[in-house]
């Protein structure tokens, strides 16, 4: 008689996005027959959406990679012609390859990783291989949002904080594609709107989210900026703006130097010898005081600022408070003047900008939570102001997106709603400093042969002394991030990095390793000329970028240019950490982090990235993966999750719950060998939840820094004062002024340098923009995720291809019928840079000057096991091609289509035209690609 089916439900958490919510995955004789969601897991209460469900698709995807393959010998890159190797035969060529560079010239090796990795475990490896250069995806994704609101607030969305829906009242959401937040999100705005709050979405397109907001607002792209600005015009006009608030928490009130034959023209005034280096604590910084008539230090006893004026220090110099010069700034920023930039009416502006000023005013929520402040004063109640923000990267991806983020975080500071019930919430490990402490090296000799980075690969420069770059001010970084170029480049410039190296601009590189970055395809710009370089050639033969690494699951469009591939695990074989050292998924309340665990085993030969750093790791006896001995010093990657501690006996790992001998200690404690057990014990998250008087007010609240520092979250335990006025960026402005000592830009980047480092925001045409023809290419186009797909992974997904098999440009009717074109008709799409064909789909939820489309739906034919004719590379197209990952020259010199303060990648600012198909033109996309066989491995449904 045969066995009956041996069933079993085992819990993980889920990675189709990165929501992380917790999954039960339902086994019948050790296959996955469904997964559905975890209801014991705090996050997502047993939600689960059709990414989620669908990840028993990727599962069994007939283009899993399954072992490591070499390109063929002969075999020319990018056909795709490989030959199955052993693991030890992939260890052995990569190590001896890595361990020559090393050897001589570190950063000849750079490690770039896709969406949401884990990247405190990959930077560590870059760091202690020596190389410069590492990052993974932010600065093509949404380092504006990050950047421009943790360089004002010490915060930013996503994993770091967020809107508080519960106790919001209004509800505004700017430039969010709904792959962002997902189920946390949706069940939050249902619980938002029942309770009778008011959802605003300014977006030129509505979908997703927008399409359930109580009011959409649309607004052309690259304009979000010059609407905020407005409201700022407007809340600081009417005086809806928490004076209480800014005058003690933000460095609103504090003092400028507004002397122009002063040296110290733009900084913040301080005491007398106080250095200009100083922080914000001890309160070195001067406030004019409205009781006294006098400048004291600010937050001194009993003193309040003036937040208007002008005033005159005892040496003479002029000062005026910050909040003024805000002011003076927005001046000329009225309604109007927004209205002919961004397509919203100043009516509209108006009425937006009185809503949130008297929601926040007149609907104050107050917490009977006594809490008490960095400066000692107790306060019986927590209060907040309940209007919430949110935005991601419709307002990061632009060349002009940090400072409209940072007019953002601007705003929701003057509405007094950061860290406060009902606006914005922090999630630890955040607030950080302004900016946070970690520093790159500051010059090339951190870069030693056999020897670790000296500082790390990513930091935050907080003054020209803190940029990567060699004593003529030249980049030291492939991508040229913490460089003149892009100062404050936090995330790195992925979408430089072939076309940089190619040109061997700053220099060459020996080998790229990318995991799961689909370089070749969709996660970088100007896609036919990448995929080209890639496959390019010197004079001597070699290719320019001789050696390709490439660690998947899949087989995507960027494996058939490796010279080795390296099969990775999915997310249910692999042991995984969300990690506060790195991306943690905490709540509002406290910390929070989790982990995955192998719910199946391995499929074929595969590995997971994670085994294969740390064995590559020991076999080239990088110092924090080996003992004295010279012997390995951790078996695999859960034993290195358990016991790495940040510095030996420092009790910090990559966990914070269980720790101690016996579990029995959290956030710090040292390493307990039964950690992955407690965890998978308990839903594979931990969560740390704060007493109610650490909850709110982070920024300046005592107890929690106290906590904080005690549990090494913070170093100081200085309150983190509002930025609305960057010091930061006036310093580098000086510099290019030629009016700081030390470290100058060079000559060709003073003026840029100067102008966009002002340390108020203000509003600017992204750079493309100002130079392209606008009459020839009037329409601004754009890209987004849909709510089923989150990565490029998903549109090989046999469930969710149902959903989207291919994409059309959707165009308003009005706009599409002015050019000729009909709803489903084919069409071209042209920029300056190029053109693809695809279908138009008309639309009445997109603003008139936009065409927009969905990303990563449009595939190589052949890639992800599809066949060659299939629908995604049929009548699927992306708008990549159409997009440049450099500026037009203008002044001869070649410059990143990114963001000139934080090396953004400027994808959203591309600008295009429309015209119809010729009748006997194909009906298919355009351009069209070889197709590419089937890598060895592939193509069998385990
Ligand atoms: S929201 Fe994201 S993490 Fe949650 S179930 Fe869906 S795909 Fe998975």
């Amino acid at each position: 008689m045969p066995a009956s089916p041996r069933s079993e439900i085992r819990t993980t958490t889920c990675y189709m996005c990165a929501c992380r919510c917790g999954i039960r995955v339902h086994l019948r004789d050790g296959k996955v027959r469904y997964i559905d969601g975890n209801p014991e897991h705090p996050l997502n209460q047993g939600v689960i959406c059709a990414k989620g469900a669908s990840g028993i698709m990727k599962q069994y995807s007939p283009a899993r990679l399954t072992q490591p393959l070499k390109r063929r010998a002969g075999a020319e890159r990018g056909a795709g012609e490989f030959e199955a190797i052993s693991w030890d035969e992939a260890f052995d060529l990569l190590a001896r390859r890595l361990a020559k560079i090393r050897a001589t010239d570190p950063k000849q090796f750079a490690l770039f990783t896709g969406r949401d990795q884990m990247q405190a475990l990959t930077g560590l490896f870059a760091r202690q291989f020596g190389t410069p250069n590492y990052a993974a995806h932010g600065g093509f994704c949404s380092v504006n949002m990050a950047a421009g609101m943790i360089y004002t607030i010490g915060g930013s969305f996503w994993e770091f904080g967020g809107p508080d829906l519960e106790r919001a009242k209004l509800f505004v959401m700017l430039g969010t594609a709904e792959d962002h937040h997902s189920n946390p999100l949706k069940i939050a705005l249902a619980k938002f709107k029942r309770g009778g709050g008011r959802f605003v979405s300014v977006n030129p397109v509505r979908t997703g989210y927008s399409a359930i907001a109580d009011e959409w607002v649309p607004i052309r792209p690259g304009t979000d900026g010059a609407f905020l600005l407005a409201v700022l015009h407007e809340v600081i006009a009417l005086g809806l703006y928490d004076r209480e608030f800014v005058a003690r928490y933000t460095n609103g009130g504090h003092l400028v130097v507004c002397d122009e034959a002063s040296p110290r023209d733009g900084l913040l005034a301080r005491t007398p010898g106080a250095p200009e280096s100083d922080t914000d604590w001890p309160p070195a910084q001067l406030w004019w005081d409205r009781h006294t008539n006098r400048a004291l230090p600010t937050h001194a006893e009993g003193a309040d600022p003036f937040l208007f004026g002008e005033f005159r220090l005892d040496d003479g110099s002029r000062v005026k408070p910050a909040f003024q010069l805000l002011a003076d700034r927005v001046q000329a920023y009225t309604p109007e003047w927004a209205e002919s930039i961004t397509g919203i009416a100043a009516a509209t502006i108006r009425r937006l900008a009185h809503e949130m000023g008297i929601t926040a005013r007149d609907q104050r929520i107050e917490l009977p939570i006594a809490w008490t402040d960095c400066w000692g004063e107790e306060h019986p109640a927590v209060t907040g102001n309940p209007v919430a923000f949110h935005a991601m990267r419709g307002l990061a991806a632009h060349s002009n997106g940090f400072h409209t983020v940072r007019s953002l975080a601007i705003l929701m500071s003057l509405l007094g709603t950061i860290d406060r019930p009902g606006g914005f919430r922090h999630r630890a490990p955040f607030p950080r400093a302004i900016p946070p402490a970690a520093k790159t090296p500051n010059s090339p000799d951190a870069i030693r042969p056999d020897t670790p980075l000296a500082g790390l690969a990513l930091g935050w420069p907080a003054a020209p002394e803190h940029l990567f770059v060699d004593g003529d001010g030249r980049p030291v970084r492939i991508d040229k991030a913490f460089s003149w170029e892009h100062p404050l480049s936090v995330h790195g410039l992925m979408h430089n990095v072939i076309t940089n190296a190619w040109r061997g601009d700053p220099y060459r590189l020996d080998t790229l390793l990318v995991f799961m970055a689909n370089m070749a395809w969709n996660s970088t710009m100007n896609t036919v000329e990448v995929r080209r370089m890639l496959n390019d050639r010197a004079a001597d033969g070699e290719y320019r970028i001789p050696f390709l690494v490439v660690c998947d699951a899949f087989q995507s469009e960027m494996t058939a240019f490796a010279d080795l591939v390296l099969p990775d695990t999915t997310y249910l074989e692999r042991h995984d950490v969300m990690s506060m050292l790195d991306r943690p998924i905490s709540e509002f309340d406290g910390p929070v982090d989790a982990v995955r665990v192998p719910v199946v085993p391995p499929t074929g030969d595969c590995k997971p990235f994670q085994e294969v750093l740390i064995e590559l790791a020991s076999r080239l006896k990088l110092p924090a993966f080996t003992r004295a001995d010279g012997s390995r010093k951790y078996r695999d990657y859960p034993e290195f999750i358990v016991n790495y501690e940040t510095e030996p006996g420092s009790g910090i790992g990559f966990l914070a719950g269980w720790r101690g001998a016996g579990g029995e200690k959290s956030m710090r404690g040292e390493p307990n060998p039964r950690q992955w057990e407690l965890y998978a014990a308990n839903n594979c998250i931990y969560h740390h939840e704060l007493p109610p008087s650490y909850q709110y007010m982070r920024n300046w609240n005592r107890g929690y820094m106290e906590w904080a520092q005690r549990a090494r979250i913070r170093r100081y335990g200085d309150p983190v004062i509002i930025h609305l006025y960057s010091e930061v960026l006036q310093r580098f402005r000086m510099a290019a002024q030629g009016k700081r000592a030390g470290r100058q830009p060079p000559a060709a980047l003073r003026e840029r340098v100067a102008t966009y480092f002002d340390p108020l925001p203000f509003h600017y045409a992204p750079l493309e923009l100002q130079a392209t023809d606008a009459a020839r290419y009037p329409l601004a186009a754009i890209t987004q995720r849909p709510m089923a797909m989150y990565h490029s992974w998903d549109s090989q997904n046999a469930w969710l291809r149902q959903i989207h098999a291919h994409n059309y440009l959707h165009v308003s009717p009005h706009t599409a019928r002015a050019a000729g074109i009909g709803d489903g008709d084919w069409i071209w799409v042209e920029s300056q840079w190029g053109k693809v064909r695809c279908m138009a789909r008309f639309s009445e939820a997109v603003e008139p000057g936009t065409v927009w489309t969905w990303n990563a739906i449009g595939k190589a034919p052949g890639a992800w096991a599809l066949a060659p004719d299939a629908n995604e590379s049929r009548q699927g197209f992306l708008l990549n091609h159409l997009i440049s990952e450099e500026l037009p020259q203008t002044d001869g010199a070649r410059r990143s289509n990114s963001d000139p303060v934080t090396g953004q990648a400027g994808w959203y600012d591309v600008r295009v035209r429309i015209y119809p198909a010729a009748a006997d033109e194909p009906k298919r996309s355009w351009p069209e690609f070889d197709a590419v066989g089937a890598a060895p491995g592939t193509g069998a449904r385990p």
